[in-house]
Formats: C-alpha cells, structure tokens, sequence
C-alpha cells in the first residue's frame, strides 16, 4: 500500500450534509455558502468572509480588490505553489520574488526590508506583498505589516496551508496585520470542499468588492445600485467579474469538515511532535517553529544532510517512492519556472531558496497516517545511512 504526502478524510457526516443539498432547491450559492462562510469567518476572528471555487480565484479577486493592474509589482516568495505569483500576473502586474528565511522557509522579512529599501530610490515598490504561510508556519506577520505601513503596500496572506494555526496566540485569518488573507479547501489541505478557496477581510468595502468579482461583476444589493431600479428582474454590472462562485454541495462539505478543523491541527501537531522524535540525533534538518506559532502542519519538510547520509536527495526521492512512499517537494522555486524563467530571474538573487530546494523533502503528513506508518517512513527515510533496524 502507497502512503501519500497528503489526504483528506471524509466522514459519514460530511457525506450527510453533501446528500442533503443534493436533495434540496439550491445546489450553487444557496444557503450553504453563507454557512459556511460565517463558519470560517468565526473561527478567525474576522469579520468577512467570501466563498468562491478555489484559493486561486481567491487570490486573484483578492488582488483585483486591492485594485492591482497593468505596470503593477506584486512581491511574493519564490517558495510557494505558482498560483501564489500568477494571481498578480492575471491582473496584468509584474511579479518580483523575496529571499526566504533559512529557518523558517518563509519570506523573510529581513530580505523583504533590504528589498524595499532598494525598490524606493528606485522608485518600484510593489503594491501588494504576498507572504505565504509555508506549511502552516505563519510568516513574520509583526514586521511585514510594519514595513506595509512604512512604504504603503497591501498584503495579501496566502494561508493556503494554514487554516487552523495561530500567530500570537491568534487565528491566522484575522487579518490583524494584512488586509486578506485566502485560504484554499484542496483535498491535500487541512479541511476541504474538494476544490475551494475563501478570501477573508476585515474591511467591509473589500468584501463587497469581492462578492461582486466573484459574480460577473453583477449586484442586486439596492445599496450598489447605481440607478433606480427598474424592477424586480433588475440588476446591474459593475466590473468585469467571473464565475468564481462555490457550489452549496461543497460549501456544505466544507462546514461540515470545520467541525473537525482543531481535531485535525491536533493530530498534525502531534505527528510533527512523533517526526521530531523519530529523527532527533539523526542528520536531519526537522521543521523549526518560531515562538510566535502555532502551526497546522500542512506539511512536514525535513532536509537531510545528504553528505552525511552518503546519498543525494534524488536518490532519497527514489528510494521512498520505490518503497511506496509518495514524498514530494514544496515547493520548486517560481522563478525557476520557464514561464516566469523567461522573464529573465537571475536564480543567484535567492540563495536561499536555492539551498532549501537542493534538500527539501515533504513526507506524509495527514491525520489518518498511523504512527505504525510514520515509522515506516522514518525507516525508508534512513535506510541510506545503512541502519536498517534503527528502532
Ligand atoms: C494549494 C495552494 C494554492 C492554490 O489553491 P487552490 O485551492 O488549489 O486553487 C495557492 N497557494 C498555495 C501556497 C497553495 O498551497
């Protein structure tokens, strides 16, 4: 039997909430969107919360709110998934890249500082900064919206990873010091709808903006109304929105996944804890959690010394998939990419994310991974450095 790197669990009472909107009037943004809207927007602590079809389409209202266009520059961190960077490009910006942290895999912000520094004299600050929450780790959040308010960009949080961790002691998701924050409901993330995503905002002009992108650009708020009506038929058009709308049978799959949402960080974090464990005293780098964090595990990096272990990483790779563990790599730095390659990034600028891509190694992480599992996969993780009973 294969292990994943990642899997969803579905129970008997989300299949339960699916078949009863499968058996009701509204199969698409009927009141199950708003269920499960209010569901996250509560548990973050925010005030609004939008629903739409992926933590794509999220992020790209999210950026057209934040009025994000032509000649543009987006900042985002070369260690995320591409959707982190093509959201920008969408909107007709140009996408630039912040080093990482060598602890935390995140944006730093000591490099994103430097940067801005720089962009100033030259007049080429971005407009909006996405720090994206890797594997759950909430980023510097402190210091990147003290440098927002400094140079007066927005920040969109990409907590694809992250719904469910905390920073200071508070969801992340509260939009304390960013202005959105996305989350994505993908089958490998904490909970899922099986595609979805949800932007959430503190500021109520956003929100509206965002509902209405998410829906052509059309409102029949009376409140948005630019003209008198005409009618009840009547409605009107405002921007050039999409169809990013969430169905309600994956809203009401989602809700009902909320319920387990602190069971399932739990889990993570004690598989994370067990990981520790597992590989304390053995050549491998395991995943360093700031004091201010609370993380959900999305993932569980490691990067092994490789000289140590006398093999390379693709070998490990290798190794753990022959022996059916489907390890994988989050993430290939963006600007290696040929579609953003092509744009001329120069890989010495990110020297950081260079060496963290010649070692990362995600291994299985989800809350139905046994702890007879995990160990099996720390054994084939090891089995390189010749100790093949190590336990
Ligand atoms: C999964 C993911 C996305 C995209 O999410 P979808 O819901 O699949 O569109 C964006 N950013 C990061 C960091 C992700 O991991």
């Amino acid at each position: 039997m294969t292990i994943p790197y990642g899997r969803q669990e579905i129970t008997a009472a989300d299949i339960k909430a699916v078949v009863e909107v499968l058996q009701s009037d509204y199969l698409t943004q009927g009141p199950m969107v708003p269920v499960f809207e209010r569901a996250v927007a509560e548990y973050c602590g925010v005030a609004t919360a939008t629903a739409v079809n992926s933590a794509t389409s999220a992020l790209h209202i999210a950026c057209m709110a934040l009025g994000v266009g032509i000649g543009d520059l987006v900042w985002t961190s070369p260690i995320t998934f591409v959707a982190s960077a093509n959201c920008a490009r969408y909107c007709g910006a140009d996408v630039d890249f912040v080093d990482i942290d060598p602890k935390t895999y995140n944006m730093s912000a000591d490099r994103l500082a430097e940067k801005l520094e720089v962009a100033q004299k030259s007049g080429r600050l971005p407009k909006v900064v996405i720090p994206v929450h890797l594997a759950g780790q909430s980023c510097d959040m402190k210091a990147i919206g003290a440098l927002a308010k400094q140079y007066g960009f927005k920040i969109i949080e990409d907590a694809s990873h992250a719904i469910g961790a905390k920073y200071l002691g508070e969801p992340v998701g509260s939009c304390r010091f960013s202005d959105i924050a996305v989350f994505s409901f993908h089958p490998v993330k904490i909970v899922t709808t099986g595609e979805g995503g949800v932007a959430v905002t503190n500021d109520s002009q956003l929100h509206m903006l965002m509902e209405r992108l998410r829906s052509h650009g059309v409102t029949r708020d009376a409140e948005q109304l630019t003209k008198p009506s005409e009618g009840v038929w009547y409605y009107e058009q405002l921007e050039l929105g999409f169809n990013y709308r969430m169905t309600d049978i994956y809203a009401a799959l989602g809700a009902s996944q909320m319920d387990r949402l602190d069971e399932y960080v739990e889990r993570r974090q004690q598989l994370a804890h067990q990981y520790d464990l597992l590989f304390a005293n053995k050549p491998i780098k395991t995943p360093w959690q700031h004091p201010d964090v609370y993380s959900s595990f999305h993932l569980y990096i490691v990067r092994p010394d490789f000289n140590a272990m006398k093999t390379k990483q693709r070998e490990v790779f290798e190794r753990l998939r022959a022996n059916g563990v489907l390890a994988n790599l989050h993430y290939i730095p963006v600007y290696r990419q040929p579609y953003y390659a092509a744009m001329g990034f120069d890989s010495r600028n990110f020297p950081e994310a260079e060496k963290y891509y010649s070692e990362a190694i995600s291994l299985p992480m989800y809350p139905l991974l046994t702890d007879g599992q995990q160990i099996e996969v720390v054994q084939k993780l090891m089995t390189p450095l010749g100790h093949q009973t190590i336990f």
